[in-house]
Formats: structure tokens, C-alpha cells, sequence
């Protein structure tokens, strides 16, 4: 049976969703949407992981049930896929998978089961209890070796976990163990008969290596009065297991592993193996322990492990809070058309290798490659076939007569020159898109793109217009574009569903590009005569600079900001971030537009009843001084900031705040978590109304 089963990790439900989450199920979401249009039942799974002692704890901390906890993170899930277009209303994933499910329960303890009846290829058996005493990263979930944490500063204290920074815990407690240390003969193996079996390349050797280097035995439970909120081990309840045991199963038990029921409305016999896409961090789980559960249990491994990259921020640094330089899912989804994100997402990734990711980029790449590129493309041939064949697809055929006339103005008579080339970029982009080059893939469409729109350039159908003998001539050309739009439309379905059933509609097309098999495709199947649909941009352009300013502007109210019941105080802030590094550029024509002046306090006070704003009277050189609030007034004794120079924002349009006018702004910087303003002031004498330049 011809069928495909792809799967996102599971996201673990102690944190929101984020662009790195977004991501692999954009890619996911690809690959399975390629997959059905070539009539290939496709099941693609997603979902969260929901047990373990960090949702425990973060549970206590909000004061709910684990469980309670763990839905409160899924509906952000929920509400992510469906604003993006992901889940199975938009055509997205079959099943969004959660580990507190019973008959995943069910599955893993079949699966543990299994292995605990099994020996290992050295003939030992495979699961045993014994004791272990360790280092224990709570939110790695994971016992940490010399190598993998930070000495403490003073001895006696606990080492750091070299990720999170936080104090490891000292483990000693009975644990079952999995005796991995027997499986790295048959792992190697593996690796050495299926190259692709894990992807790319690079990640291999990765895993080579560390499989050469031996392995370690691997506990896989927790005592109960430890760790409480998972699955117990089948037959002793005191113990509760590992949460990547538990994790790693899903991708079993969500097509029915170990529940008949799940068995018979999916199919374990029916999808797996799977092909796991994987973020590189998260790859020996993957690709080491999940493939020896599954020797151990008799299963079949999986189809292929492929680990992507990272997003890093647009200067190549890994993105942070605290560095401020993450990308915000809902500002993407404010300002971004889906197909645009998800373009960019494939096109900007060289598939595996990390990526660079920011607004700027983002705005970039939606007008040059698809308002300029694709969509023009599409709107000037559909506008020249309403305008001058009557909104009818013209006849792809010059006849004989016509020939001679046709070949004067250029224009190529043989049409096996054109459908030769889509024909050969179709193979390649098919080929590269199974081998999941993405971005590879997408360059071959664009050179469609670029090839018609240099035929149309060239043949310059509006000249064609003018002259009644040319009429054919010009038929050919719009036609050859309209049928390589037809075409592309069907290329790049699974990676804009939206643009290309909108561009297939306004063709005046039937059905939907999502049932077309792009190896199936013949030039000239479009037909001759059929009316095309309302023409309409379907990649608006994107203003850059008017974007850009909203989404740097900043919003989150800091401590600085008065509370709701006062209008936000006038202090520029210099974020944390912003001295660390920008995450956009501006023209030198966006600062010329603040008017920054040096100016002196001449007086300050406090506001009765706003405890965070001082009322100041700041001269900058004009003939009155400006009357300015300011929400500093945790931090600055009114007395003593009279006399000092200060960076006023002058042009700043004046505003009402407790009923006084404030006729421009402080400017300071900001730091710390409270956001504690810092006045910018100058260390040498200069006169007040200076301009800043
Ligand atoms: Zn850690």
C-alpha cells in the first residue's frame, strides 16, 4: 500500500509555542501536503508531550493540576496551528498527538513490556533494575555527565546544567535501566547499511561517533515519589517512567500500537515507519535511544531521522528573550500573509543547516520573490489575456500561415522549446523536493518564473496587440504563460496552498492544484477558450518601512510605563536588547525625522496622585521652556535631576497625560526586568537646544 507517516517531535507542554515549533510543522505540513497530491495516504502527526517534572512543577507554580497545565499549553498549540493554517480544518495534521491520552498509556506499557521480556543482541536482558546516583537536569530531564555540566564556583554547592544555568539535583534512588550499552554494534550497523537512515550527512557522523565513543546504561524510570506525574512501569506502580521513554512511543501509539481500537480507526501496520523530522538538539533521543527501544521491542526502525537547523537571528546569533531578538509568532501572524511565512521558512533554510530569520528579511523576500516575482507574473499574464483575448485562454498553436509572420517578431515558433524547459525544472524540482532540498527546489521554480517572464518581456505582447495579423503570435505567448502558471500553481501547492489555489482559480480552473500530481503534468493541457477567473494581486506589496516602524515600536509596557489607569509615561527607552545589538536597520532618513535637542531641567516635581510621573519644565533653547512628564519618578528625586542637561525628543506630538500637556519626551535607557530608566545626559558642556545628529 503506497503510504507516508511524517511526525514533528512532540513539543514538550512546559512552554509556549514559537517560531522553532512553526517551523517543523511547516515543513511537516509540506511534506505531507506533496505526498497527498501525489495520491499517497499521508498521515502526519504532531502534538505535545505532557509529563515529567517540569510540568509538575511549573503545574504548582500556577496553581493547577499537571494536567490542567498541560491543556493550558496546548490550547496556545491549538491556537497557533489554526492560525497558521495547520491543523486538519486547514488540511494540516491528521492527529495532534498528547501523551496523557489512555491509549498511549496503553502503548507504552505494552512497549515496555515487550522490552522487558527481551534479551539484548549480546543476550542480556535488556531492562534491569538497579541504582543510580547522579546529576539531574530537572528541565533537561536528564542525568548529566562531567562533560555536560558547569563546576560550582565553591565547593559544596551543586554543579550548573551547562543549558539552563540552574542547579543540577543529586539523584540516588532504585531505577529501572535499559542496558543501551549493549545496542552500539547494531546501531553502527544500522547506520552503515541505511546511509539514510539519519540526515543529513553530517548528523550521521555525528551519531556515528558518539555510538563509537560506547554507551551508557540509561535509566528509564523515576521513583514515584520523585517524579509522580507520568506512567507508572507496568507492574510496579512505585516506579514512573523516563518521560522520553514515555515520549518517544507516541509516534507507535498514535497509529494504534498496543490499542486496538487506535489499531483499527489509524494503522500501526498501515503508516510506520515514519519519518521523524527533528531539530539537531534533540537528536540523539531520536537516533539513538528511540531506534534501540525499538531493536529491543522487535519493531521496525523508522523511515528516516532528519535533523534541521536552528533559526538564528538576521546577524547570526542564536535568538533569545534576553536578547530580545526573537521572532514573535503573533507578529507574524499580524503582518504576514501563511504562504509568505512558510515561502520563506523552505526558501531561507538550506534544509539542515542553520537559518537566518528576520522581519526585514521576511518583508524582503515577500516582494522580491513573490509580489514582484511569482505574483506579478501571474496578475500582468492574467491582466493582458482579460484585456486582450476577451478574459478567454488563447489557442497555444500558431497556424501554418501565421508561422513566418510569428517568426519576425521573435517570438520562439516551437513550443517544445518552452515545455521542454518546465518539463526538465519539474523533474528537478521533484526530485530535489523528495530529498527534501527545499530551498533548492524552490530556486528551480523561481527560474520558471524568471524564463517566462523574460519570454513575455521579450515578445512584448502589448506591441503584438497593435497589429490584427499578430493576433496568434500574441495568443502564444499569454498562453504559454498562463499554462507555466498552471503549472507552477501545481509545484508550489504544498508549500502555498492558498496563493496557488488562488492563481489555479483565477486561470479559471476546475478543482484544485492539491489533486494534481505534478508527475503527471503535460503541457497544453489547458484549455483553449475556457473564461479565466477575476484577476486580483495575490501577493500584495509589502510596506517596508511603515511596517517595520510598527513592529519595532515598542509595546510591551515596562515598569517605567505608568499602570492602565495612566496613560503611558513619555520616556524613549533604549532597551536591553537594542545595546546588545539592532535587529533591523533604518535609513538615515528615519532619524533625521526625530528631532532630538539637548535640554536643561529647569524645575521638577511630583504629580499628586501618579506616583510615577514627574511633572519638569526643560529649557531647549526656545523661547519658553517645554513642559514635559515623565514616568521616572520611582527612580529620580525630582531635586536633584533641576540643572541637568538631558536628551529631550522635541518633535514628538504633544499628548494630554492627568489632564497636563507634555510637549516632547526624556530620552533614557532601560534595564533589568523592571526596565529601570537610566537618563542619557553628556559628560561635556553643551548648549541647551543642540540638535542630535
Ligand atoms: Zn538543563
Amino acid at each position: 500500500m503506497n503510504t507516508f507517516y511524517v511526525t514533528t517531535p512532540i513539543y514538550y507542554a512546559n512552554s509556549l509555542p514559537h517560531l522553532g515549533h512553526l517551523y517543523t510543522m511547516i515543513v511537516a505540513d509540506t511534506i505531507s501536503r506533496a505526498k497527498r497530491q501525489r495520491s499517497i495516504d499521508t498521515y502526519f502527526l504532531t502534538g505535545t508531550d505532557e509529563h515529567g517534572i517540569n510540568i509538575e512543577r511549573a503545574a504548582q507554580k500556577a496553581g493547577r493540576t499537571p494536567k490542567e497545565q498541560a491543556d493550558y499549553v496546548v490550547s496556545y498549540y491549538k491556537k497557533m496551528t489554526s492560525e497558521f493554517g495547520l491543523d486538519t480544518a486547514h488540511g494540516g495534521y491528521d492527529i495532534f498527538m498528547r501523551t496523557t491520552e489512555p491509549f498511549h498509556y496503553q502503548g507504552v506499557s505494552e512497549l515496555w513490556r515487550r522490552i522487558a521480556k527481551a534479551k539484548t543482541p549480546k543476550g542480556n536482558d535488556a531492562i534491569y533494575k538497579g541504582h543510580y546516583e547522579g546529576w539531574f537536569c530537572a528541565a533537561c530531564a536528564e542525568y548529566k555527565t562531567e562533560d555536560e555540566y558547569q563546576k560550582p564556583k565553591n565547593e559544596g554547592d551543586p554543579p550548573t546544567c551547562l543549558i539552563h544555568d540552574t542547579p543540577l539535583d543529586r539523584v540516588s534512588e532504585e531505577s529501572y535501566f535499559f542496558r543501551l550499552s549493549d545496542y552500539d554494534e547494531a546501531l553502527l550497523s544500522v547506520l552503515e547499511e541505511r546511509p539514510d537512515f539519519v540526515r543529513p550527512d553530517y548528523r550521521r557522523n555525528e551519531v556515528a561517533s558518539f555510538l563509537r565513543g560506547g554507551l551508557q546504561d540509561l535509566s528509564v524510570s523515576r521513583l514515584k515519589t520523585s517524579v509522580s506525574w507520568g506512567i507508572p512501569v507496568p507492574d510496579d506502580p512505585a516506579h514512573t517512567m523516563y518521560v522520553w521513554f514515555d515520549a518517544l512511543t507516541n509516534y507507535i501509539t498514535a497509529i494504534g500500537f498496543g490499542n486496538e481500537e487506535r489499531q483499527k480507526v489509524v494503522g500501526f501496520d498501515k503508516y510506520w515507519p515514519a519519518l521523524h523530522l527533528v531539530g539537531k538538539d534533540i537528536l540523539r533521543f531520536h537516533a539513538v535511544y528511540w531506534p534501540a527501544f525499538l531493536l529491543a521491542a522487535g519493531i521496525e526502525l523508522p523511515r528516516a531521522i532528519v535533523a534541521h537547523g536552528m533559526w538564528l537571528d538576521p546577524n547570526g546569533r542564536k535568538m533569545s528573550k534576553t536578547l530580545g531578538n526573537t521572532i514573535e509568532l503573533d507578529i507574524l501572524q499580524k503582518y504576514f500573509s501563511i504562504d509568505s511565512i512558510r515561502y520563506f521558512c523552505l526558501r531561507e533554510m538550506v534544509f539542515g543547516q542553520d537559518g537566518r530569520f528576520g522581519y526585514e528579511g521576511l518583508i524582503d523576500r515577500a516582494n522580491s520573490d513573490l509580489a514582484s516575482g511569482w505574483g506579478n507574473l501571474s496578475s500582468r499574464t492574467l491582466t493582458m489575456i482579460a484585456r486582450y483575448c476577451d478574459s478567454r485562454i488563447p489557442s497555444g498553436v500558431i497556424p501554418e500561415d501565421k508561422l513566418l509572420l510569428a517568426k519576425r517578431t521573435g517570438v520562439d515558433t516551437d513550443e517544445t522549446t518552452v515545455a521542454g524547459f518546465i518539463e526538465l525544472a519539474r523533474d528537478q524540482f521533484v526530485h530535489q523536493f523528495d530529498n527534501l532540498a527545499f530551498s533548492k527546489a524552490l530556486e528551480t521554480a523561481w527560474s520558471v518564473v524568471a524564463r517566462v517572464d523574460k519570454m513575455i518581456t521579450d515578445a512584448k505582447p502589448w506591441d503584438l496587440a497593435k497589429d490584427e495579423n499578430q493576433k496568434q503570435t500574441l495568443g502564444v505567448v499569454l498562453y504559454r504563460a498562463a499554462e507555466s502558471l498552471r503549472w507552477l500553481s501545481v509545484l508550489l501547492y504544498p508549500v502555498m496552498p492558498e496563493a496557488s489555489r488562488a492563481i489555479w482559480k483565477q486561470l479559471g480552473l476546475d478543482g484544485s492544484p492539491a489533486q494534481i500530481d505534478p508527475t503527471q503534468l503535460k503541457w497544453g493541457e489547458l484549455k483553449e477558450g475556457s473564461t479565466i477567473g477575476e484577476v486580483q494581486p495575490v501577493f500584495p506589496r509589502m510596506d517596508k518601512a511603515k511596517i517595520m516602524s510598527e513592529i519595532s515600536a515598542p509595546t510591551e509596557p515596562s515598569a517605567v510605563a505608568p499602570g492602565p489607569s495612566e496613560p503611558s509615561a513619555p520616556v524613549v527607552h533604549a532597551t536591553q536588547a537594542d545595546a546588545v545589538g539592532v535587529t533591523s536597520f533604518i535609513e538615515i532618513d528615519d532619524f533625521a525625522k526625530v528631532d532630538l535637542r539637548v535640554g536643561q531641567v529647569l524645575s521638577a516635581e511630583r504629580i499628586p496622585k501618579a506616583d510615577k510621573l514627574l511633572l519638569m519644565k526643560v529649557d531647549i533653547g526656545e523661547e519658553q521652556p517645554r513642559q514635559i512628564l515623565a514616568g521616572i519618578a520611582q527612580y529620580y528625586e525630582p531635586e536633584k535631576l533641576i540643572g541637568r542637561k538631558v536628551v529631550i525628543v522635541a518633535n514628538l506630538k504633544p499628548r494630554k497625560l492627568r489632564g497636563l500637556e507634555s510637549q516632547g519626551m526624556v530620552v533614557a535607557a532601560s534595564y533589568g526586568e523592571e526596565g529601570r530608566p537610566v537618563i542619557a545626559t553628556f559628560t561635556e558642556d553643551v548648549p541647551n537646544g543642540a540638535r542630535l545628529k
